[in-house]
């Protein structure tokens, strides 16, 4: 069982109806979740949605309108953010630049009550967990970016709080550097098997590094899931859109039997189907979503039975292990389709403007009616 899973364990962090007003705007409306120990949470929406709203409020920077927000099982409402066993590592880091890389992670065990040889250790400890033993005497402007993005991590993890939240921890690092420090991030917390809690809006971010992933949109819980779940069964046209990319069809139902869902979509293309985990009506309005991944490109037509589609290819991304292509249907939709670039298989790949045919399975793309 996943701790989420398993209805013995006890949550770390709780939720508990919990809604957060500024003035008459709601931030956070009337929100339950629940976050386990040893969890990688990431919290993920677009701008605004209240992301850091949350996360100030495990810190303890603000309080809840209403509702209550347990950590290991204590209503935190009265505690102040010192004694609270949380720290926040912050996008800027604020590392003191005055001091060396050893005094920044000693800092706050420095104003703890830890003994002074102790605190060597754990230091050290900390900057051996974090890569960074050699560089204890530099100051922060004396190593890269990264490195100091470590420090950062090390000194919020001296005081071994239960539950550390980041907010955007990777958001100055470039591209490159930022999927490597990913994977460090993710080791780090398996080592120390602190609760993290992450903000981000980058969703390639929150999927890699995450064992559930919370999807927020003005204020709400969309969805809460493993990252596999997020991607392969979205509960929302929001989510499927958000996460990911995507092809959107709008029609008319038509249920088939056994979840199978028939979508009539445009004048003269042929119905296409898809599968629904939820139920659906006929006649209704819903919307087929399908990853690019999962409709193949052919020369030929592969088979006589549904979810064949003319086209021609109309753009072409070249993303070196795959393509995707653009491909236009006669009703002037454009579906995006991926195949793999396989020198040695010699698989034909396609050029602008080629006749193409997509296909796919009944079960690769699922139908959403969010009404
Ligand atoms: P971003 O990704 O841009 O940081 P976010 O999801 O973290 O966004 P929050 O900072 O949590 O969003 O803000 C949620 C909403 O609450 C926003 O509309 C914001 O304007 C509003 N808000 C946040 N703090 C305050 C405040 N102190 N006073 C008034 N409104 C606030």
């Amino acid at each position: 069982f996943a701790p989420w899973e398993d209805s013995e364990q006890k949550p770390l962090i709780q939720f508990k109806n919990v809604t957060k007003r500024f003035g008459s705007f709601t931030a956070i409306d009337n929100l339950n979740l629940d976050i386990f120990e040893q969890e990688f949470f990431a919290l993920l929406g677009p701008s605004g949605c209240g992301k850091t709203t949350l996360m100030r409020m495990l810190a303890g920077f603000e309080s809840a309108t209403e509702g209550t927000i347990l950590l290991d099982g204590q209503d935190m409402a009265p505690v102040p953010p010192n004694k609270r066993a949380v720290n926040m590592m912050f996008q800027s880091y604020a590392l003191f630049p005055h001091l060396t890389v050893a005094d920044n992670v000693a800092f706050g065990l420095k104003r703890s009550d830890m003994p002074k040889s102790e605190i060597e250790g754990r230091v050290d400890e900390m900057l051996r967990l974090v890569r960074l033993e050699k560089f204890a005497t530099r100051k922060p402007h004396q190593i890269s970016g990264g490195q100091r993005q470590r420090v950062a991590l090390a000194r919020s993890l001296a005081k071994a709080p239960k539950l550390l939240l980041l907010d955007e921890p990777l958001g100055a690092l470039d591209k490159k550097l930022r999927q490597d420090t990913q994977f460090e991030l993710m080791d780090i917390q398996e080592k120390t098997g602190t609760t993290f809690v992450i903000v981000t809006h980058d969703q390639e971010e929150a999927m890699t590094v995450a064992s559930r992933v919370a999807v927020m949109d003005e204020g709400r819980l969309v969805q809460v899931d493993t990252p596999a779940r997020i991607y392969e069964n979205p509960n929302s046209v929001y989510v499927a859109d958000f996460i990911g990319d995507v092809n959107i069809i709008e029609g008319n139902a038509s249920n088939k039997g056994d979840g199978l869902v028939e979508i009539n979509w445009a004048e003269g293309q042929p119905a296409i189907q898809g599968t629904a985990t939820n139920a659906v009506q006929d006649g209704t309005r819903v919307t087929f979503a399908i990853r690019p991944e999962k409709v193949s490109i052919t020369q030929e037509r592969v088979s006589d039975k549904a979810n064949c589609i003319e086209g021609k290819v109309l753009d072409i991304a070249y993303l070196g292990n795959i393509s995707t292509y653009h491909v236009e249907l006669p009703s002037g939709h454009v579906i995006k389709a991926q195949a793999a670039n396989n020198r040695r298989l010699a698989r034909r790949s396609f050029t602008w403007e080629d006749a193409v045919w997509l296909s796919f399975t009944d079960t690769a793309g699922i139908v959403l009616s969010d009404n």
